[in-house]
């Protein structure tokens, strides 16, 4: 029967009677494997065959009971020991590498030999009886034995060129099996790879990675290590052997760590990745000296900045290294981490599985040799080897022997990466320097945890251009003091100086209240900047023009941690001019103080709140004082969308609230009413790539973007002119992108329908503009008379109906509205400037609308076409649109920005655009 129905790739045999302890059973099977042609571990092209997971496998009974999971993409099978006598039956010409000896018959690895020599270990596990099974004619066949394996993996090519050498161990450690002094290295790989895995290449890369890992794990335990170039990139382990994509030390190390880990300690890779992933990644670093703890070893100050040059060299960014990890750090903020003990495939996605059970997993064996030290660290996978090789492996087993090095209970560190989520995240709380009698300095750290994983954090001391490190000795106290002893007064002291831990916010790894440190930069246009230890606080000249107030000028400042949280913004500026007097159309008549010409604006998002440990993640507020208007905002935003990583549709939606109070009618901008408006909104929007996904490769262009709003508000007038009413809006809108195959000639279609009740000015839906809220922060847009209302600059914001031809005060009850377009890109800029490409088409706009306010439509079929052209891409780290439309045709000219015939020559310019 089938334990997994309807999955029939697990079969249950029932025995005629039960088998006691120490009984055996004798089954005979038949069956028919053939690799398919899409590699995917195993695979054939040509006479090229790759064979892994090609015969039917004994299930594991452990501490779980039977564990009979099917093979899964994520995952590989769990498989029992055991000896492997196989007889193969290849034609004349094929060379064969497999798990195992060969003990009678020819691999053909003589006979294609480049370099090196052959050793074949026939005697490996003593003498055999060649038994010459007969082969028809063309055939041959090699025998094979490998034992204490839970696999048998092969693979044949009649290209198959060999090197092989040996690697001679010196006598020494002694372990409880069976281990070879001499260790033969078969290497197979493909005509064409001479330059890259010939000349003994592959040979010595494998015998470097093996010795380092001896050192780290003990002698190994099996007589020789092949490793070919299979057809499948990437590259997977099997006992003895690994099949490679590539001849990469990193590969080698990685999967060579994995014959340990996983073939000779065989954890349920399903159930327990991260034993084998996260290991075989961290080692593979070490190895390579690339380890945070190594690379701090390497490093006694501060890293040097990363070199760019060009005119991105000006910002400031990440030393190099410094952002590994982020991605981890931003997957637990927005709360879609899931703990590395999850089973493989109950991972929300496969790049969060990968990211766990990789990255996370790596991170946490990295904090572990940090908990028990160095010594302990390697006394500690000895200790694992020794014990369990050739034996299933669990959380239990290396936990014991984690436990052993260290000499003391480790449940609680398995305990929080294992089965929990969350950041490490301690801070400096206080420090004092004081000189002892001897002439040294005591600096005594007051060190808290902030996060929820618990780790003996470093704390350092500069002085003399030397770090001295301790360590907050107990790692699961909340709050414990670190005294460090320098030979003079510390320049600098701060948690973790060298970056070996996962601490996230390493602001507050200094004693700096209260906003901690900040590094202050030029707000260089179009770039990112960030900085692992501080705040960036990036300052950035504003200048803008208004009729009342004249030039206003001043700054705007914003910060955030990480690109991610904290992100701030902080405006002042001041008008130039006095608006002097005003009378306003009831005939009052008002002045302005020095106060209103004051404009200032405030705004945060993702904030950290001193009460609570972690930012609140989606939550953005903000205050304007601008324009003799008063704005204040709150939006909570909800990333809905089904998957992190993956491809896939975009969603979220953002609920929030907003009250504009105009306090100063001299200032206040031509498209505003000088009511008191209070408004709940809410918008539901997703991005949705359409057409087939690449598994890898670069997603397709084409997507449909859809979107709804809805806003309920109520105004009071303060002359009563217009009276106290409530008011609302909807719109929804659909933008479909299709590319052509070369992606340079595009189509847009957009479908939009909007209506909207007893709004003021400031909040009416508009012909084809946003409406005066929507563009509230553009300083050269939202004053009356601004820069970019001048009569001679036809700038349109382009939104509402989209009927861009239009001025941007046309307002409209409601509307139907498609737009389209098509365009070809003419040009694309250099790289080096980001990808920015010079695009041009035609458009038009249909709409069926309900005039408002004065915008009288003659007819409510209104149109418009014409030709433009874009600027459209990235400039640098940012998003760039420029358009420049000549709607030439026009069914309303009256209502258009120059008024002329229906056909005339005009040209609108925005900054927005569809795609
Ligand atoms: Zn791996």
């Amino acid at each position: 029967d089938y334990p997994g129905a309807p999955d029939s790739t697990v079969v249950r045999l029932r025995l005629p009677r039960a088998l006691g302890s120490g009984d055996s059973i004798r089954i005979d099977m038949e069956w028919e494997a053939r690799p398919s042609t899409t590699p995917r571990r195993q695979g054939r092209r040509g006479r090229h065959y790759d064979f892994a997971h090609w015969y039917p496998r004994i299930a594991v009974y452990d501490r779980g009971g039977w564990q009979h999971n099917a093979l899964v993409p994520a995952g590989e099978f769990y498989g029992e020991f055991g000896t492997f006598d196989v007889t193969l039956v290849v034609r004349d010409d094929q060379v064969v590498g497999a798990t195992g000896v060969p003990v009678a018959g020819d691999p053909g690895w003589a006979r294609v030999r480049r370099s090196g020599s052959v050793i074949p270990q026939a005697s490996a596990y003593g003498a055999t009886r060649a038994d010459g099974a007969p082969a028809p004619s063309g055939y041959r066949t090699v025998r094979w034995i490998a034992r204490d394996v839970h696999h048998f993996a092969w693979s044949a090519s009649p290209d198959y060129l060999y090197e092989g050498a040996a690697y001679v161990r010196e006598a020494g450690e002694r372990l409880p099996f069976r281990t070879w002094d001499t260790v033969a290295v078969h290497v197979l790989y493909r005509p064409g790879d001479e330059a890259t895995w010939g000349n003994g290449i592959a040979v010595n890369r494998t015998i470097d990675a093996l010795r380092w890992l001896e050192q780290a794990f003990g002698p190994y335990a099996y007589p020789q290590v092949t490793n070919l170039h299979r057809l499948d990139g990437g590259g997977t382990e099997f006992p003895m052997m690994m099949m490679n994509g590539s001849p990469s030390y990193g590969l080698i190390l990685h999967e060579l760590a994995h014959i340990y880990a996983h073939g000779i300690l065989a954890n349920n890779e399903w159930r327990s990745g991260w034993m084998d992933e996260g290991l075989a990644s961290y080692l593979t670093n070490w190895a390579q000296g690339l380890t945070a703890q190594e690379r701090a070893a390497r490093v006694t100050l501060a890293p040097p900045r990363r070199v760019v040059t060009g005119y991105r060299g000006n910002a400031h960014t990440y030393a190099p290294g410094d952002a590994a990890g982020l991605n981890l750090v931003q997957l637990e903020l927005s709360g879609r981490a899931e703990p590395i003990g999850t089973i493989s495939h109950e991972f929300a996605e496969f790049t969060v599985y990968n990211t766990t059970i990789y990255s996370r997993a790596e991170q946490m064996f990295g904090a572990l040799r940090d908990v028990i030290g160095d010594d302990a660290f390697r006394a500690f996978l000895r200790d694992y080897y020794r014990r369990w090789a050739f034996r299933h492996v669990d959380e239990v087993a290396m936990r014991a022997s984690a436990e052993r090095a260290h000499g003391r209970p480790l449940g609680w560190f398995f305990d929080q990466w294992i089965r929990g989520t969350g950041l490490v995240d301690y801070a400096m709380e206080g420090r004092q320097t004081v000189q002892r009698p001897d002439g040294n300095f005591a600096t005594r750290v007051t060190v808290t945890r902030q996060g929820e994983l618990a780790h003996p954090m470093p704390v350092g001391a500069l002085a003399d251009g030397v770090w001295t490190i301790g360590r907050a000795a107990n790692p699961t106290a909340e709050r414990q003091v670190v005294e460090i002893v320098t030979p003079s007064r510390p320049e600098e002291v701060r948690l973790d100086p060298l970056h070996v831990t996962a601490d996230w916010d390493r602001r507050n790894d200094v004693f700096a209240p209260p906003f901690g440190p900040v590094k202050v930069v030029p707000d260089w246009p179009f770039l990112d900047q960030a900085d692992r230890e501080r705040t960036v606080l990036a300052v950035a000249p504003v200048a803008w023009y208004s009729a009342p107030g004249g030039a206003t000028i001043g700054a705007r400042v914003r910060s955030h941690y990480l690109n991610l949280v904290d992100r701030h913004e902080l405006g002042l500026a001041f008008a130039t001019r006095d608006p002097g007097r005003r009378i306003a159309g009831d005939g009052r008549e008002s002045g302005s103080t020095a106060v209103s010409r004051i404009q200032g604006w405030a705004r945060v998002e993702n904030p950290t709140l001193p009460v609570l440990s972690r930012p609140l993640m989606g939550h953005a507020a903000g205050v304007a004082v601008l324009d003799g208007i008063t704005m204040l905002d709150y939006r909570r935003t909800w990333d809905l969308s089904p998957f992190t990583f993956a491809r896939g549709p975009r969603i979220a939606a953002t609920a929030g609230v907003l009250a504009a109070v105009p306090f100063d009618r001299n200032f206040l901008p031509d498209n505003w009413k000088e009511v008191e408006m209070t408004e709940l909104n809410a918008t539901a929007s997703a991005r949705i790539p359409l057409g087939r996904m690449p598994a890898s490769g670069p997603a397709p262009l084409d997507t449909l973007r859809v979107r709804a709003a809805a806003m309920a508000g109520y105004l009071t007038s303060e002359s009563g002119v217009s009276g106290d009413r409530g008011y609302g809006r909807l719109e929804a809108e659909a933008i479909g992108v299709k590319y052509a195959a070369d992606t340079a000639t595009a189509l847009m279609l957009r479908a939009f329908a909007g209506w909207n009740a007893g709004t003021p000015e400031q909040r009416t839906l508009r012909a084809g503009a946003r409406d005066a809220i929507e563009t509230f922060s553009q300083h050269w847009y939202r004053p009356s008379d601004a820069i970019l209302r001048q009569d001679a600059v036809n700038y349109l914001p382009l939104g509402g109906a989209g009927l861009r031809a239009h001025a941007p005060d046309v307002f409209l009850a409601g509307a139907l509205a498609v737009n389209g377009e098509v365009a070809r890109r003419l040009y694309q800029l250099p790289d080096s400037w980001g990808r920015l490409g010079v695009w041009g088409g035609a458009f038009a706009d249909v709409a069926l609308v309900g005039g408002r306010h004065g915008s009288s439509f003659a007819n409510p079929l209104v149109a418009d076409a014409g030709v433009g052209a874009s600027l459209r891409g990235r400039l640098f780290d940012r998003a760039v649109r420029l358009r420049v439309d000549l709607p030439v045709f026009a069914t309303h000219p009256g209502q258009t920005f120059d008024g002329g015939a229906s056909l005339a020559p005009r040209y609108v310019i925005t900054l927005e655009d569809w795609y």
